[in-house]
């Protein structure tokens, strides 16, 4: 099953998106919305938000670490949880 499930720690320090296979971080204060991570996602889950990146489809993540790798302020963390099934990562690829 593949859920979009948010949650805010005290303070709204960071902004967790994950799944079953996937947890991205996101610290909004570290973000400058520089879009970089958004131009660099190969398939096109991250958007601006109120002045920081999110998520709009964890279920679509690959966890390639584009978005932790090229984020120059540390503001994005990917961990991979276990190995997403083939068929839901084509399906996420288009
Ligand atoms: S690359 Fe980093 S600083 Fe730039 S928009 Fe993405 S998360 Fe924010
Ligand atoms: S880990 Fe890869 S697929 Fe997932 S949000 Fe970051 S760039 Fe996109």
């Amino acid at each position: 099953m593949s859920v979009d499930r948010r949650a805010e720690t005290s303070g709204g320090e960071l902004v967790v998106f994950e799944d079953e296979y996937t947890r991205l971080e996101v610290v909004p204060r570290f973000c400058k919305d520089c879009g970089i991570c958004i131009e660099c996602c190969p398939v096109e889950i991250l958007e601006a938000h109120d002045g920081a990146v999110r998520v709009t489809d964890i279920s679509a993540c690959t966890a390639c670490e584009q978005c932790e790798l090229r984020c120059p302020d540390f503001a994005i963390r990917v961990t991979r949880k276990k190995k997403r099934p083939k068929n839901q990562q084509e399906q996420a690829g288009g």
